[in-house]
């Protein structure tokens, strides 16, 4: 799987190669994009080239070949999620002593440094920049260049202070990638002493064309919804779980009806008792509200004469009735009191006990 495995953003992946050809990678390179862009995955195919035993070229430029030892051990590192779950849970199993001494970090290569972000905070914090000042002024020990991946960009102050230093004095045989999905989170100063390198959002059309060959069980309606909840982030379209969602709207659409038809209360009860206390509730209310804004906004596009910019284009005849039966100042009443639900979430108020109340406002609306 070499760089012409990347979906998207061609011209991004050229410029990177072009540096990558002329041997003049910058120092720090700040990756911007959505979450599911592929930022990670375009490190890490850096990281490859970077390394690569065989040297590959393809249309000219540096690739890298997925097959030689360096490129395989870097490879295992590519699921992040999952190696991710295993450095925190190795950390869990330690004695409380060294638990606090303990930086999560990702190293499946002597010269390839994972750093992301560390719970439960999920920010990166100084004792995992410490490491990588502790290594990063010595020459790669197997490959030609070290490479540090920062996943996130929520530092500590410490932290994005000490990372500051070390790009102050920048080592000769070093790049450091700053994953972001806002640059503006980076300090100033960091920002100054980095490229950056952004992934733009794709067109519908082009992840569509990507999850046909990607996730053939889907037919062509489901692919449209998709890639249009995708916000034209690709990883986010391959791992978007379809089922959930459907279920999660299939009680939204319930809560909406209600609210628009006063007298028919019938399945709103059953719908929000299901909605109870505890983690695994909290992730169902909180998907329920994220569908939620997305169907009051395909409510908001249908009512002012916006209907191309529909997403939940497979329902797009129910969501065209109720749009009717609604106005503007409905749905942003709706999505206003559905505020108030979230700010209750923080607060821990019983959630199905304020789903009922925001349908019950919305009908004296
Ligand atoms: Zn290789």
């Amino acid at each position: 799987m070499p760089f012409s495995d990347f979906h998207g953003n061609a011209e991004t992946v050229h410029r990177l190669r072009e540096m990558l050809a002329r041997e003049r990678l910058p120092h720090a390179i700040i990756l911007a994009g959505a979450r599911g862009a592929g930022k990670y995955k375009l490190a890490q195919m850096t990281a490859k080239a970077l390394n690569c035993l065989t040297h590959p070229v393809t249309d000219g430029l540096p690739d890298f070949c997925g097959a030689c030892s360096n490129c395989l051990r870097i490879a295992e590192a590519d699921n992040l999620s999952a190696r991710f779950a295993e450095a925190v849970a190795a950390r869990e199993e330690m004695r409380e002593a060294d638990k606090r001494d303990t930086r999560l970090l990702i190293q499946t290569h002597p010269d390839v440094l994972i750093i992301p972000p560390d719970p439960p905070q999920m920010m990166i914090k100084v004792g995992q920049v410490r490491r990588v000042i502790e290594t990063v002024y010595f020459r790669p020990s197997e490959g030609r260049e070290c490479v540090y991946i920062f996943t996130d960009s929520a530092f500590m102050k410490e932290a994005a202070n000490s990372l500051l230093k070390v790009l102050e004095e920048p080592p000769g045989f070093a790049t450091m990638f700053l994953l972001t999905e806002n640059p503006g989170e980076l300090l100033p100063t960091i920002r100054s002493r980095a490229i950056t390198l952004a992934l733009a959002a794709l067109p519908a059309a082009e992840i569509e064309a990507c999850l046909a060959r990607q996730r053939p069980q889907w037919d062509a309606n489901q692919r449209a919804l998709v890639a249009r909840l995708s916000g034209g982030a690709v990883g986010a379209a391959l791992s978007f779980d379809l089922a959930a969602y459907v279920a999660a709207r299939k009680d939204a659409l319930a809560l909406l009806t209600t609210a628009a038809h006063p007298q028919d209360h019938s399945g709103l009860f059953q719908v929000t008792d299901t909605y109870r206390s505890g983690a695994e509730g909290k992730n169902k209310t909180e998907e329920l509200i994220r569908t939620l804004y997305w169907l009051l906004e395909d409510l908001l596009f249908l009512t002012s004469g916006t209907p191309d910019l529909l997403r939940n284009t497979d329902i797009a005849a129910e969501l065209g009735r109720m749009a009717w039966e609604v106005d503007f100042a409905w749905i942003a009443a709706a999505a206003e009191r559905l505020s108030g639900v979230e700010a209750g979430m923080r607060r821990n108020l019983l959630r199905s006990l304020s789903l009922d109340a925001f349908v019950a406002t919305l009908e004296r609306a």
